[in-house]
């Protein structure tokens, strides 16, 4: 089914409709506007919505006027209110500050993004001199709030300094007053029982990876002090009892673990969701391999296609899907993130999906020499000998660091309506882009959306959640809806005044 098999273009009262775009989903068209407002319509609703003869009282009108899709019908004052909501990350600066304490690792994952070293090169740990100066720059941000990000390599191998930033922070915003959380991206392998007192002290959130079955974690997350899939689940266990006896809500209140999908994992959907599930977790966010790092070096035997992708996500959620129909409260992240935009009018900011992408002034990333980054995958070019992402060094000026040529012209970059493809998209509200990835697969920073796997993983997921939504299922749609439901985790906030 086409428009132009439907409707002429002499036909069109372009004066009686707001800019749109289309796409067909099941057996009916997707119409959007540039807020997100969508409805499915017939092929004959859609010629008269298109002619301008749906007239008050048919209901069509009515469904078109509420979905402000009928240009004498829209209240801009209303409309230009929303979108401010909407894009309320534009009128202040990064939110996300990535602090990669060391290069230093004792694992060595076979996708690894970060140039990793071995545990004795101290030498690429960041000095206390550099994270002050960090921190320093963070609270300059013109952001209400600030989550500090600690990665690495294995950040746990640089503690001193971690617990110097957590200070050093807390006091700062004693007197500043942001809203500030801090995270641990971590292995967890060197974690231990006086660690864990601190880290459950000081509020810091606790974020793993986690493959699936031990067999698949541990071939993909070698680890020569043993097994990998072990500790990472002891502690997982360990952490998520110590939330609970502290009084946090358990659905809530979790260790967040994370999986990578290698190619030995595509088969294996079924087992990777049952063991987040056997694990307590409430969701799973399938990540795709990224093309950064020694994921790269690593595409022969862990890399696969994009398709190859799209078939496991599908059967994965489908399956989660399932599991949620026989009471399993589970859900799968990029789904939840799309969901809440397309059917709770949220902007989660999710950094890889908005407009402009996160990448400057919504995240930056800080290496342990000072050097300062777009974002995470920034430094992932960096590790690979590329400095295009290198945006200045901690020795710069936070007004020098958002208003430099190459800010600017990632931020530019990563606009949507600058996309050729993107502009025509249904998608368009709820997408976004990620300059890094578009820079090494393509070699542009605006990249080609029309042969892009960037585009095409989220275009497919997209036509996957609408076509359920289009079917119309009242138990799954249910479920769908249950996905947009977004707790904030406060505990996980500093105390605001003095500590
Ligand atoms: S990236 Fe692709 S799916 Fe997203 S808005 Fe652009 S064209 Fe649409």
């Amino acid at each position: 089914m086409q428009l132009a098999d439907i409707v002429s273009l002499d036909r069109v009262r372009a004066d009686a409709l707001v800019p749109f775009n289309h796409r067909v989903i099941g057996d009916r068209f997707l119409v959007s506007n540039d807020l997100g407002d969508h409805l499915f319509l017939t092929g004959d609703e859609m010629r008269r919505f298109v002619e301008g003869a749906a007239l008050p009282g048919d209901g069509l009108h009515e469904r078109l006027a509420a979905a402000n899709l009928v240009a004498r019908a829209v209240d801009t004052k209303a409309q230009a209110d929303r979108w401010r909501r909407k894009r309320a990350y534009l009128f202040y600066g990064p939110t996300l500050h990535a602090f990669v304490l060391t290069h230093r690792c004792n694992h060595g994952c076979q996708y690894c993004h970060s140039s990793i070293v071995g545990m004795d090169r101290t030498d690429t740990d960041m000095s206390v001199e550099t994270a002050e100066r960090a921190v320093d720059l963070t609270f300059q941000t013109t952001s209400p709030g600030v989550t500090i990000e600690f990665q690495g390599g294995e950040p746990l191998a640089n503690w001193e300094v971690l617990q110097h930033v957590v200070e050093y922070a807390r006091q700062k915003n004693a007197l500043i007053g942001k809203a500030l959380s801090f995270s641990l991206v971590s292995n967890l392998s060197l974690l231990d029982d006086d660690k864990l007192d601190y880290l459950v002290d000081r509020k810091v959130q606790l974020c793993t990876s986690l493959d699936g079955p031990a067999d698949l974690h541990d071939r993909v997350r070698v680890f020569k002090g043993g097994s990998s899939h072990a500790l990472a689940t002891g502690w997982m266990r360990k952490i998520n009892e110590r939330y609970a006896k502290e009084g946090l809500d358990p659905n809530l209140y979790r260790v967040e673990a994370l999986p990578t999908i290698t190619r030995p994992a595509l088969s294996r959907w079924k087992e990777i969701v049952d063991e987040y599930v056997s694990l307590g977790c409430r969701a799973v966010f399938l990540r795709k391999l990224d093309p950064f790092g020694f994921a790269a070096k690593s595409a022969k035997t862990l890399g696969y296609s994009m398709d190859d992708y799209l078939e496991f996500y599908v059967r994965a959620v489908d399956y989660i899907l399932d599991l949620n129909k026989r009471g399993v409260q589970v859900m799968e992240r990029h789904a939840a993130i799309m969901l809440s935009k397309v059917l709770k009018d949220e902007e989660p900011n999710y950094l890889d999906l908005r407009t402009p992408g996160g990448a400057c002034i919504g995240q930056i990333g800080y290496a342990p020499d000072g050097a300062i980054y777009s974002s995470d995958e920034g430094r992932f070019v960096a590790a690979m000998g590329d400095d295009m992402f290198k945006i200045g060094t901690v020795a710069d000026s936070y007004v020098e660091l958002m208003t430099n040529a190459q800010t600017r012209a990632l931020v530019m970059a990563g606009v949507n309506d600058g996309q050729p493809d993107c502009v025509t998209c249904v998608y368009k509200p709820w997408c976004g882009q990620q300059t890094e990835y578009n820079y090494k697969t393509q070699g542009s920073l605006q990249g080609r959306m029309r042969d892009s796997n960037w585009c095409k993983k989220h275009k497919s997921i997209f036509d996957y959640l609408m076509g359920k939504l289009e079917r119309g299922d009242p138990d799954e749609v249910a479920i769908l809806q249950r996905w947009t439901t977004h707790r904030v985790l406060d505990h996980f906030l500093q105390a605001r005044g003095p500590i």
